[in-house]
This record gives structure tokens, C-alpha cells and sequence, in this order.
């Protein structure tokens, strides 16, 4: 018989029930008791969906209070040495202080979960770091299922992928020298699984997908020869992208079965059928990272090679990874539009497509033929359907030149015809965008939303708001100013908003990291801008200064990089349509009288393939798509940019390529380091290096601020630097916004003078 399977849920719940009790129990507001059976009541619930979609492996242990990279780091008891942990189970408090930090113990790293917007608590080592089974909730989650009558398959983050995204502190540490003294950990909580009745577990080992070292290489075959003599068969599941070169070594370790992602590298399978061996080979056929109902006949087609080759006790039929990536459930969008909602499939959606396909494999289409028929009927609809279409943007794409990408003239001669319009002293001073998002300011978004405020209130009430902002500017001092934001809500979902193309749920959310979500814009069509999206407010802000405005926008690559997106089209086709309509925007705010536009892009580099071999051709089409949003105006319109979360070191040749007039990045917190790699890459253009960490509430001195950009004027010519904080303020309050940008633009004086 042909098996179900599913890799992971969503644990944040239909309505976001653990983000609130989990934020209660924070507050002080819920007890331990109660958070700990709301989560029970969350995995139960979980586990019936599951079991009522006929799924017939059922993960266990992909609950999570914060996240499951944690949870493993929990589970090895590598708790650092600042959260005062003496060993023994890792309790509910020292865990959410690892999350979260304490007043004395700060918070251990958070960085993306591969290529997707969640983001996991990275694990820290440290020389003769102790490992010790220290939590039993793999076990427990195994328990508790089954007391409910569900047998599952705990899921577990493999111990390479564990130590390759660690971060060792000390010089010459490795952490994957750490394996030998983790492994005996890994090999006890397979044991108690084992005793406990498990038949299987799954071990995620996502680093499969990535170039590996040969030491991981070794690391893995070390692991598994290991781990593979004790306990439960072994699910060895890959995700994300193709194993490719890693696809001999994944098929030759001595584990059970080996999970395949099929949507993203669909043309993996053929390569590794012949190296399955004895193993089973889990097919993740359905989409577990976007929202569109799978086409169930293609599907099926892609499936079949694989029954023919290994027969039917040795396939799966899966999720291409953990649901964790997709909202919970369709059927709650009651606001949605019949047609939109008939393309989509959502985690519990997907548990039924995973449940058709196998059965329409096993036991043929016409055992699911009603199933099949609808699928197909959607997916036939979806492809006819007018609202996607458009044949104007479609002519307009196939359109563009090379010339289209360019600017008039070089940056040399673009800065002159700028000095002369912008008229801006030496060591500029300039803000990323956003202003404070009081609770003024969210309460009248709210009110309004509800309908409990007039358009034209709002308005007002926004222009005021506006208005006092840029007296503010005016009085701190600073040389380029902005109009503050306050009408945005999200830097996407604005301009999403206002898009066609674009459609947003209601309950779409997915976990970002602990118990933060978001609820990423769905891009289902063309896109096009039907009408001017930011030029009110921009001219609007221009009228009340003589000092230059800058227009604010989010770049094509951002846009694209937090929404869902379509897959019946390469990304970079999105990517250049939401480009097209940038571009419109930027010619309009510059006949509009703005002088600089700053179109942001702080998930350029996010964006990223997994695999090097594939960065050049993301590059180019993200850089192309940058250029086709900014290259349409004059010489003397500044075209800025502005990038924060990143490292530059890999896209530094690609940054140039964009070349925008400046670029504002985030550097603070790393003391300038990140500056370092524009200075040895001797970036041609103008750049502004935060220089006031704004992830925090305090207040820089003016004497730190001029320490870092003195630093700065080490690595960049001072006639390139400009000054501002790392990123937007909108989290902030006024007060610290005012104390620190008066010490920015002191230390921008002070520069002056001594320059
Ligand atoms: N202009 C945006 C702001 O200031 C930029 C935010 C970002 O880079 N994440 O809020
Ligand atoms: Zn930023």
C-alpha cells in the first residue's frame, strides 16, 4: 500500500491561538498550566485534521513553543553558559531566555531558516560544551499522540544540519567537531522513541540541498552509519531544492527512507530512482512552500516512474517539506472571492490533495475520480482565467531594451547634475523612511479600517501627522528629508494594496519567528499599477519644504521576496512586471517635482538561491529588475537605495550594478565591518552606513556617532558618505528618534568641520 505522508503542520494554530498564550504567558497574564494545554489542545486538534485526511504518517514533535531548531538545541542541552543552566531538563523559562534574552543574559542569534522568511534560533557552541539529553519532548509528543490513538513519526532536526547552521565562539572552533559528543545524545532520544513504539522517525537534514564540504559530507555518513543501528527506521528527508551532487551520497546512507523534494526539483526524480536500493523514497509532490492548489493529474504523472521502479510498499506521497510554511486552512477566507479561492490550497487543503494523489496512484483515478475531475477543472480554470491575464503588461514585458535598463548618463556626470539641483552640504544627513508608529498613529489606521473613521478624516488626520513630521526634520536640521510613512501599515502590503495582481487573506499567516506572524500578500495575476500609489503624499511633503523630499517606494525583488507568488510563471517575469510598475511610480513622482526617490530593497540579498551554481542567474535578473524600476528618470533625479539584514561580501558586484545614486545600508551593530567590503570593492556611488543602531532604544552620544563615521571616512571617500540611521523608525518613540538624530546631525557637523 502506498503511504501518506506529511512532514509537518502548522503549530501556530487556525487562529493564532499559541502566538496569543504564548504572548499571555509572557505578559505574566497566563500560567505555565494553561499555556502548556492550550498547546496540548493545539496538537490534538492538529493531529485529527490530519488523521481525518487520511494521512498515514503523522509527524509528532514538529510542535513548537519558539521554534524546532531550538527545541533540538533544548533537547542536547547546549544551553550557553550566560543562562545559567546547570544541566538537568532545559525548563520552559530557560528555553523563551535562549528566544527571547533576559536583562543580564542577551537573546542567542535569530537568522532565516534556509530560503524562507522563518527564522530560527541559531545554535551556540562553545569549547567543552557539555551534551545531555536535557528535554524529553520528543518522547512526550509521541506519547501523547498515541494516547489519543495516533501512531506518528516524531520528527527530529538532524545532527549535520544541527551543527552546520551553529555558530562556534571561539577562533578555531568547527562545529561539526562537535558531532562525536552529540550524537550519543541523538542516539538515546531515538531509543526512548523506539521503546515508546515508534516504527519510524523522520530526521530532517535540509543541508542536503546545499553545497556541502567534504567534511559535512563525512559528517553525515559518520551520523547515520551511527544512528541508523539504533531505535526506529529512519525517514531522512530532504527539502527545499535538489540533493544533486549530494544525490549518491543521501541514496548510499544506511537509513530507511529518504524524503525528496519534487516541487522544487522536480527533475531530481529520475536520477535517484535507480540509487533508491531498498529505501523508500518519499515523494513531496505538493506544494508546502506557496499556497496554489496542486494540479493533481500532473502530479500524478510525475509520481508514476517512481511506482513503477520501487512498487508500491516503497513509495510515499508527501508535502515537498513541513507545512509550517503555509497558512492553516482555506475554508476560513470567507471574504475571499469563489474563483481566487478555488486556485488555493492551504496546510490542511494540501493534507487532502496529499491524500487523493496517493490513492488516485494506489488505487487508480477512478477511485478519487470526483477529486481528480475538480482538480483538473480548477487548474483548467486558473490557466483560462481573464483575471490573470493581461495582455497589455504581457506586450509591455516583451518590450523592453537593453536602454530601458540604463540610465542617461554614467553616476560622474549624473552626481554633478544632481549637486546642482540638491545643493546638499558634505556628509548629507538623511533618515531610511518611516517615522514613529505611535499608537495615535495604529489606532486611527484601525478605526479607519473598521470604518469607524472617515476618508476624509483619515486624511486628515495622516496629513497632520505628515506635516508635523517634517516640521521635526526641519528643526532637527536634517539636509534630505522624508514624509514619515505614517499611511503605510506594511512596506509590501501598501504597495500590494494598491496593485492589480495582488490579493490579501485574512487569516494567511504564517509563523516568521516565535510567536511573530505575517501575512504575506498573494501575487496571482499580472501585475500593473492602475493609478498613482505614493505621488499624493510625496508632493504633499514636498510643498511643505524648501529642503529636498525624498519619494519613498518598495523595490520589485522585496515585493516579490515576502508574497506568495504564482508558479505558472518564472519568478523573474513577476519580478519585471512589479518592476514596470515601480518604474511608472518613479517617472511619476519625479514630474511630480521629488528630486530623490529611495526605492528600498532590504530583501535583495534573501533572495539568494541555495546553491551558488545558481546565484549569477538570480543576480542578474534581480539587478535587471532594480535597473528597469529606476532607470527611467533624468540625470539630475537621485535614484537611492536601501538594504538592511544583510552581509555585502557575496552581492557586492551586483549592489554596483544596480547603480543607485546612493545606497543607505545597515552597519552599526558590526561596528562598520559590513563597510568594510564597499571600500575594497571601491564602490563607485554614494553610500550612507547606519551609524545609529535603531533595533534598540537607546540613545548613541554624539561621540559614538562621530567615532563611526570617522571609521566610515576610513573605508569610503568622504565626499560618498552620507548620514543616516540603519533602517526606517517606525518602531520607535519620538523621544530617542529626536535625542538621536540631534546627536546625528551634530556629529554630521562636526564632520563638516574638521573635513
Ligand atoms: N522605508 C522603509 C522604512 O523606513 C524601509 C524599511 C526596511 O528597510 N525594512 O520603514
Ligand atoms: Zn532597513
Amino acid at each position: 500500500m502506498i503511504q501518506s505522508a506529511n512532514l509537518g503542520f502548522p503549530r501556530i494554530g487556525a487562529r493564532r491561538e499559541l502566538k496569543k498564550a504564548v504572548e499571555a504567558y509572557w505578559r505574566g497574564d497566563l500560567t505555565a498550566e494553561a499555556l502548556e494545554e492550550t498547546a496540548r489542545d493545539l496538537r490534538a486538534r492538529h493531529w485529527q485534521v490530519q488523521r481525518k485526511a487520511g494521512i498515514d504518517a503523522i509527524p509528532c514533535n514538529d510542535f513548537s513553543f519558539y521554534d524546532q531548531v531550538l527545541d533540538a538545541t533544548a533537547m542536547l542541552g547546549a544551553v550557553p553558559a550566560r543562562f545559567g543552566h546547570s544541566g538537568g531538563a532545559v525548563g520552559l523559562d530557560t528555553y523563551f531566555a535562549m528566544a527571547r534574552g533576559t536583562d543580564e543574559a542577551p537573546a542567542m542569534e535569530m537568522t532565516k531558516w534556509f530560503d524562507t522568511n522563518y527564522h530560527f534560533i541559531v545554535p551556540e557552541l562553545s569549547d567543552g560544551m557539555r551534551f545531555a539529553l536535557s528535554s524529553s519532548k520528543p518522547v512526550d509528543e509521541f506519547i501523547e499522540a498515541k494516547r489519543l490513538g495516533i501512531a506518528t513519526r516524531p520528527v527530529l532536526i538532524g545532527p549535520v544540519t544541527w551543527l552546520s547552521l551553529a555558530k562556534a565562539r571561539g577562533a578555531d572552533l568547527d562545529p561539526l567537531d562537535f558531532l562525536h559528543a552529540i550524537l550519543p545524545v541523538y542516539a538515546q532520544v531515538l531509543d526512548g522513541l523506539g521503546a515508546a513504539g515508534a516504527e519510524w522517525v523522520q530526521i530532517d537534514e535540509p543541508v542536503l540541498v546545499l553545497d556541502l564540504s567534504d567534511k559535512q559530507r563525512s559528517a553525515l555518513q559518520t551520523a547515520y552509519a551511527a544512528l541508523a543501528r539504533v531505535g526506529p527506521k529512519i525517514m531522512l528527508a530532504s527539502y527545499f531544492g535538489s540533493l544533486g551532487d549530494n544525490g549518491a551520497l543521501a541514496m548510499g546512507l544506511p537509513v530507511a527512507g529518504v524524503h525528496v523534494d519534487l516541487v522544487r526539483a522536480p527533475g531530481q526524480l529520475d536520477a535517484l530512482l535507480p540509487l533508491a536500493g531498498d529505501k523508500v523514497v518519499s515523494l513531496g509532490l505538493i506544494d508546502g512552500r506557496n499556497v496554489w492548489r496542486a494540479d493533481l493529474s500532473r502530479k500524478l504523472a510525475q509520481a508514476k516512474p517512481a511506482l513503477a521502479a520501487l512498487g508500491p510498499d516503497r513509495i510515499e506521497i508527501a508535502p515537498s517539506c513541513s507545512l509550517l510554511h503555509v497558512p492553516v486552512d482555506l475554508e476560513q477566507e470567507e471574504a475571499l472571492d469563489e474563483e481566487l479561492k478555488g486556485w488555493l490550497a492551504f496546510a490542511v487543503q494540501k493534507l487532502s490533495e496529499t491524500r487523493t494523489l496517493t490513492r488516485a496512484l494506489g488505487e487508480g483515478r477512478a477511485a478519487v475520480a470526483a477529486q481528480m475531475a475538480e482538480s483538473d477543472s480548477a487548474a483548467a480554470a486558473r490557466r483560462a482565467s481573464t483575471r490573470i491575464h493581461d495582455a497589455t503588461v504581457l506586450a509591455r514585458a516583451d518590450a523592453i531594451t537593453p536602454d530601458d535598463l540604463k540610465r542617461t548618463s554614467p553616476y560622474p556626470e549624473r552626481r554633478k547634475a544632481q549637486a546642482a539641483r540638491l545643493n546638499l552640504p558634505p556628509f548629507p544627513t538623511t533618515t531610511i523612511g518611516s517615522f514613529p508608529q505611535t499608537a495615535e498613529v495604529r489606532k486611527a489606521r484601525a478605526a479607519y479600517r473598521r470604518g469607524e473613521m472617515s476618508d476624509v478624516d483619515y486624511d486628515a488626520f495622516l496629513k497632520e501627522e505628515t506635516r508635523a513630521c517634517i516640521a521635526e526634520q526641519e528643526a532637527l536640521g536634517l539636509d534630505m528629508l522624508v514624509h514619515g510613512e505614517f499611511e503605510r501599515n506594511d512596506m509590501v502590503e501598501y504597495f500590494g494594496e494598491n496593485l492589480a495582481g495582488f490579493a490579501f487573506t485574512k487569516f494567511g499567516w504564517v509563523q516568521s519567528y516565535g510567536s511573530r506572524c505575517v501575512k504575506p500578500p498573494l501575487i496571482y495575476g499580472d501585475v500593473s499599477r492602475p493609478a498613482p500609489m505614493t505621488v499624493d503624499w510625496s508632493a504633499y511633503a514636498q510643498s511643505l519644504t524648501e529642503r529636498p523630499m525624498k519619494g519613498m517606494l518598495t523595490g520589485p525583488v522585496t515585493i516579490l521576496q515576502w508574497s506568495f507568488v504564482r508558479d505558472d510563471q518564472p519568478r523573474e517575469a513577476t519580478c519585471r512586471q512589479i518592476a514596470l510598475a515601480i518604474r511608472d511610480e518613479v517617472a511619476d513622482l519625479e514630474a511630480a517635482g521629488l528630486p530623490a526617490i529611495q526605492i528600498d530593497e532590504p530583501a535583495f540579498r534573501e533572495g539568494l538561491p541555495l546553491r551558488h551554481a545558481d546565484w549569477t542567474d538570480y543576480l542578474n535578473w534581480a539587478v535587471d529588475a532594480f535597473r528597469l524600476s529606476s532607470s527611467g528618470v533624468r540625470d539630475d533625479t537621485q535614484i537611492q537605495t536601501h538594504m538592511c539584514y544583510s552581509e555585502f561580501n557575496d552581492i557586492i558586484a551586483a549592489i554596483a550594478e544596480m547603480d543607485a545614486d546612493v545606497i543607505s545600508i545597515e552597519t552599526s551593530r558590526s561596528n562598520m565591518e559590513l563597510l568594510e567590503v564597499f571600500g575594497q570593492f571601491k564602490y563607485p556611488n554614494e553610500i550612507g552606513p547606519g551609524i545609529w543602531d535603531i533595533h534598540s532604544p537607546r540613545v548613541p552620544p554624539e561621540a559614538e556617532i562621530a567615532a563611526l563615521l570617522r571609521k566610515a571616512a576610513e573605508v569610503i571617500p568622504a565626499e560618498h558618505l552620507w548620514v543616516n540611521p540603519d533602517c526606517g523608525l517606525k518602531t520607535r518613540g519620538w523621544p530617542e528618534v529626536k535625542a538621536s538624530l540631534a546627536n546625528l546631525v551634530a556629529a554630521a557637523r562636526g564632520m563638516r568641520q574638521t573635513a
